[in-house]
């Protein structure tokens, strides 16, 4: 457990070294190295803005900067320590303000398109003010003990709720960075340093999302709402306080995909936070629905329908470095979600459909190759019938546009027939085992579903729920013995 008010003490000593730094900044070199260092040791280059820097502010902004206070400092570098390296790299600047958004006058924080590096966070009562983050934890004579202790319980909330805020703008911040390095002229506009473009432009190149971060995000909805996996966004949704809908971590997540991003970026790394005390009191957050809890109760195996959505896109920010791998494991928890996959352990391994149990790995001269169009996944393996042995190939074939990587949901409804390797490339999505020496037990699946649930130019991995299939005896005929299956497939370089 975390208590962030403990570390007060040491608040008071490095806003004295501030008080110090900002006056000298101020006056000996303004614009790009002005302003307050933010105190966070894991994000030093940002800024708060002073009111001598307001020109780097939105016109209706300038006259309502504020200087902090400590509490609002501490509740800052909470935040940004919080943060990833790529989207500490977006965050340059932060603003507080007397004011609030005029569109969304709740808000406690927000970025503007024309500073995308620039975090608002608004000081106005009832929003990020320092008098509301200023805790009087004294128990009121007049009440028992346990409406004292709900009492606070709702007013340390404020901590959390301005730690979290601070940190879901991050992510917009992260976004427009992702956005500026897409291309490929490798310049960008914006006001990021090059250091800091060319760690996005790392992150997509990784991803093989050169066209686009937000375009493969959507992409990727879109995949998942037609396949019934993932509700559609809607504008109208906002809050938290509802269940979020399918496929999204939060109900606010639904609303569009940079809220979605935002939101399910934000919640896993954040969660720490809800189980921390302040001023030794826990906040009750009861009122707030995110999906991790969800995610962690879940006691199959595999990656189940209902979460395949969400599951891909945590993993999707993991593999762009807007998350890390222990924030999603925290969101996921100590549940048997994942697939049944060690690091290392490629080619394609089935599985029975109702217990799991394994059956036949292909892991025998395992091959991913790329043409313009297609990507194609195979392995050999063993299979035995009727007490013989026949070696087996399987494979797995994806249409994605040249630079780009399958990822997310994908259905087979059709076998192509057992065309030589040459026509396997007119399917957009084929599943298929040949048996070389017994052609008459090949199948093809023409009802399957495949999950890409990671892709990277290093790792590709998912599985196939393949219901129902050909088989290649003369005539073919649906064979029904045997299946459905699921089939885990991991490609590593
Ligand atoms: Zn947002």
């Amino acid at each position: 457990m975390v208590d962030v008010m403990r570390m007060s003490g040491r608040l008071s000593w490095w806003m004295a070294t501030f008080v110090v730094l900002a006056f000298t900044s101020a006056t000996v070199c303004r614009a790009d190295s002005g302003g307050i260092p933010a105190g966070s040791a894991s994000c030093p280059h940002v800024r708060v803005l002073t009111a001598h820097e307001a020109s780097e502010v939105e016109d209706q902004f300038r006259p309502a900067i504020v200087s902090p206070g400590p509490n609002q400092m501490l509740a800052l570098q909470s935040a940004l320590d919080l943060l990833p390296p790529l989207a500490c790299q977006a965050v340059r600047r932060v603003v507080f303000l007397n004011a609030v958004l005029p569109e969304a006058p709740e808000a406690i924080a927000w970025v503007g398109k024309s500073r995308p590096d620039l975090i608002n966070i608004s000081a106005v009562p009832g929003t990020a003010s320092e008098e509301r983050l200023t805790l009087d934890l004294s128990d009121l004579p007049n009440m028992d003990a346990e409406h004292n202790r709900q009492r606070k319980a709702a007013m340390v909330k404020v901590w959390p709720e301005v730690i979290h805020s601070v940190f879901h703008e991050a992510f917009h911040c992260a976004t427009y960075l992702l956005e500026a390095a897409k291309g490929d002229s490798g310049t960008a506009n914006g006001p990021w340093p090059p250091a800091a473009v060319a760690e996005a432009r790392t992150a997509l190149t990784r991803t093989e999302t050169t066209g686009g971060f937000v375009q493969e995000w959507i992409r990727l909805n879109r995949e998942f709402y037609e396949t019934g996996l993932e509700e559609a966004y809607d504008s109208s949704r906002t809050g938290r306080k509802a269940a979020p809908p399918e496929g999204f971590m939060t109900y606010y997540g639904g609303h569009s995909p940079g809220e979605d991003i935002a939101e399910t970026a934000s919640w896993p790394a954040a969660m720490p936070l809800f189980d921390a005390a302040y001023g030794g009191v826990k906040p009750d957050l009861s009122d707030w629905k995110y999906a991790c809890p969800k995610l962690a109760e879940y006691q199959g195996k595999g990656i189940p329908g209902e979460f395949a959505a969400l599951y891909t896109k945590l993993q999707f920010l993991v593999d762009v470095g807007l998350m890390t791998e222990e924030a999603m494991s925290n969101c996921i928890g100590s549940g048997t979600m994942g697939l049944e996959r060690n690091p290392g352990e490629v080619g394609f391994q089935f599985f029975e459909y109702q217990t799991w149990k394994p059956l036949t790995a292909y892991r025998v001269d395992v091959q991913s190759r790329r043409t313009a169009d297609h990507l194609w996944l195979s392995g050999w393996g063993t299979l035995h019938h009727k007490g013989k042995s026949y070696k087996t190939l399987i494979e797995l074939q994806f249409a994605v546009d040249e630079g780009s990587l399958p990822r997310g949901v994908y259905t087979i409804t059709k076998c192509n027939d057992f065309a030589p390797a040459s026509k396997l490339y007119a399917s957009p999505v084929l599943f298929r085992r040949r048996i070389p020496d017994n052609p008459s037990q090949s199948i093809c699946a023409y009802d399957a579903i495949a999950l890409v649930s990671r892709a990277t130019t290093k790792v590709i991995e998912g599985s196939v729920f393949v219901r129902k299939v050909w088989k290649f005896s003369k005539p073919p005929v649906p064979e029904v013995s045997g299946f459905p299956v699921h089939v885990v497939f991991g490609f590593e370089k």
